[in-house]
């Protein structure tokens, strides 16, 4: 067999290369490459999907959460909680604004934030949550935005990794006060380089953003706040709109490879993905739980199939963070969890003759 990868974007775009093209070249034909008619078009389509007002495209998933916190006020002296078992930026954008991370413990089985852990990490000084949809599972909106209202905190979903998940039904990214999403070229929505976006029903929210990307300015050249240079750019859009038509076929197809792992890792000593009854998960990532992690992705690397670690060490840990006084144990879920996971290859085309040949290797391995 040949090298199998952890994500294969050469299949992908292999079966929608015409379209592609073709709308990439409508843009370099058009003489308009920033924030133009195809950014304005994907905000529209992707406020729809997500079943919510509005949507604001950023210069990556980032900088959204950067211009949503700092549009909804958070500044020096603020705390906001989030969760350590997460990409950094979850937190850094927190840091970037001079307020102060403040995480809570994972639930074990979905690895998103614990909401009893929640109820007690909240203070006065709270000012947001940023629950992190983490490899697509979606965290439990309802009890947290009930919470949320409870106290006034202003909640911010991080579905950089969620984008067409749903939580009892409703999407991701329509259960917060704020959502973004990365468009990442690994994400399930990836364009061709670095894109983000902001969806909220709140109209002066929405309207802040849109200043603030463009240097806190409007109309141009007159400047009411300090903002950022943090734009969309045409190519990303269009070819976005493009991959959007396919997302829920993607998303669906990754589910049932999912699934075909879980049946088929059923009698290995490996803890397969938690899926809970009442939410869409997209699969962002297959992760898997074992306790030689180490031996077993090496096993997997001699056989040439690739494995990848997410994330090896949580955020309250990490050496940037000492300062904030947090110290191993104090979170024993996210460091139990972030010893034994690990990621195995998938992606939409991946074939189930592939996924059969990787269990016989893990198989193998315990044998
Ligand atoms: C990818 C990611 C981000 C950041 O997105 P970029 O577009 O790379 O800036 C933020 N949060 C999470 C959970 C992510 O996975």
């Amino acid at each position: 067999m040949n090298k199998i990868p952890l994500l294969d974007l050469t299949q992908q775009y292999k079966g929608i290369r015409n379209e592609v093209r073709d709308a990439i070249d409508r843009v370099l034909e058009s003489g308009h490459y920033i924030l133009g008619p195809e950014t304005k078009a994907l905000e529209a389509e992707i406020a729809e999907y997500c079943g919510v007002k509005h949507a604001i495209g950023v210069g990556n998933g980032t900088d959204a959460l950067q211009l949503a916190l700092d549009a909804a006020g958070v500044k020096a002296g603020d705390e906001v909680i989030t969760t350590p078992f997460t990409f950094f930026a979850s937190a850094e954008v927190v840091s970037q604004l001079k307020a102060t991370p403040v995480f809570v413990d994972i639930d074990p089985k979905t690895y998103n934030l614990d909401v009893e852990q929640l109820k007690k990490a909240i203070t006065p000084k709270t000012k947001a949550i940023i629950p992190v949809h983490i490899f697509g599972q979606p965290a439990q909106m309802d009890e947290i935005m009930e919470l949320a209202d409870q106290h006034d905190i202003f909640v911010l979903e991080d579905a950089a990794q969620a984008i067409g998940s749903e939580y009892k039904g409703k999407r991701i990214g329509s259960w917060g006060h704020a959502a973004t999403f990365s468009f990442f070229p690994t994400k399930n929505l990836g364009g061709y380089g670095d894109g983000g976006m902001i969806v909220t029903n709140d109209d002066e929210l929405a309207a802040k953003l849109r200043i603030l990307r463009v240097h806190g300015s409007s109309p141009k050249y007159y400047h009411s706040m300090i903002g950022y240079n943090s734009r969309l750019d045409e190519i990303q859009a269009a070819a976005l709109r493009i991959k959007l038509r396919h997302l829920d076929d993607w998303n669906n197809a990754r589910a049932e490879k999912a699934a075909y792992y879980n049946k088929k890792l059923a009698e290995l000593p490996v803890v397969t993905p938690f899926h809970a009854e009442d939410r869409k998960h997209i699969y962002h990532l297959y992760n898997v739980q074992t306790e030689d992690r180490e031996g077993l992705m090496a096993h997997l690397k001699e056989n040439g199939i690739a494995s990848g670690i997410y994330y090896p060490l949580p955020l309250h840990l990490q050496e940037v963070y000492k300062d904030l006084g947090y110290k191993k144990g104090d979170m024993p879920n996210a460091e139990t969890i972030s010893q034994k996971i690990f990621a195995l290859p998938l992606y939409p085309e991946l074939s189930e003759e592939t996924i059969d040949h990787i269990v016989a290797v893990v198989r193998n391995y315990f044998e």
